[in-house]
């Protein structure tokens, strides 16, 4: 189901379409296009189960599919303005496959860009994302380690201890990135039963905060970086895919709730007290008190 309410930055909420009508606080939270944009964005509706919402938990792609809830347009603006990049970049991909929609049975996934899109001869599966540097920094297998300099210190209470640096190094480990080797193993796993191969998969990652005192923190020096993605093998990346969308048939069919999502699905709990939808209408989250815990079924 799509959003039907707003949450108004003093946290009540109202109707999106009176809301688009007729601001109830007197002077609007965000210009008028925007908010109808993120209101055209709630509304997509798409038959059957995309990549995107078979990586989520099952509980909260049961829920979005079952109960209405609220959003807080501040909150989908970053996911706007990524949109927003895309569409840009889509104008200029005339000699590339873009925006596809592919489908198998009841699964589908629509991917960034197909092609030789690094002009090398590849055919490369391409995605853009935007996110924040430490996302960046764990993405890039970048950590910092303390190394030992020919120094003592002379007084204190480390007196005699040996003086340390901080120094980076990059082992190829690239960390907390799974959900963007699912998502992207599953849209090659699309384009090759379609009859597209695909040579390697690419995320052209784009650092929201790149340039601040905290990305340079992070080593990360650079607002966009070119991320290889593992390939995963196709039985297990299809296994993956078809165990989550038979558990959300099962549960839409019987009208059942599934159990909470993973650890992993909820990120910690950290989803659920802040970034969840159906938090409102989610017993776990309820437990914990989550921010979002308007009540909307
Ligand atoms: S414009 Fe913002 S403050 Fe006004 S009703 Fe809509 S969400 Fe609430
Ligand atoms: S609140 Fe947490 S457990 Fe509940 S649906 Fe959302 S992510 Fe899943």
């Amino acid at each position: 189901m799509p959003a039907r309410w707003f949450i108004c930055p003093d946290g009540s909420i109202h109707e999106i379409s009176a809301c688009i009508e007729n601001c109830r606080m007197g002077s609007r939270c965000l210009f008028l296009p925007t908010l109808r944009a993120i209101a055209n964005s709630e509304n997509r509706q798409i038959e059957g189960f995309t990549i995107t919402e078979l990586i989520a938990g099952t509980r909260e792609t049961y829920l979005k599919k079952t109960v209405e809830y609220a959003a807080a347009p501040q909150d989908r603006m970053l996911a706007l303005n990524g949109s927003e990049v895309h569409a840009k970049f889509e104008q200029n991909a005339e000699d590339l496959l873009s925006e596809v929609r592919l489908r198998e049975e009841d699964i589908s996934g629509m991917f960034d860009l197909y092609g030789d899109v690094l002009g090398d001869g590849m055919l490369t599966l391409g995605d853009y994302k935007v996110t924040s540097s430490y996302k960046g920094m764990l993405a890039l297998g970048k950590y910092a380690v303390e190394v030992e300099t020919k120094e003592i210190f002379k007084s204190g209470i480390r007196k005699g201890q040996p003086k340390t640096r901080k120094e980076w190094q990059e082992d190829g480990v690239r960390k907390g990135i799974q959900d963007w080797r699912l998502q992207l193993n599953g849209y090659r796993v699309l384009l090759e039963q379609a009859g597209y191969p695909v040579e390697r998969m690419i995320i052209q990652m784009m650092i929201r905060d790149a340039g601040l005192e905290v990305a340079a923190r992070r080593n990360v020096d650079q607002s966009v970086y070119l991320l290889p993605i593992n390939r995963i093998s196709d039985q297990w990346v299809k296994r993956y895919f078809n165990t989550k969308a038979q558990r959300l048939r099962d549960a839409l069919s019987e009208q059942k709730l599934p159990p909470i999502c993973s650890a992993k699905e909820r990120w910690q709990d950290r989803k659920c007290q802040r970034y969840c939808d159906v938090a409102g209408a989610c017993s776990h989250a309820l437990t914990l008190g989550s921010k979002n815990n308007t009540e909307v079924a």
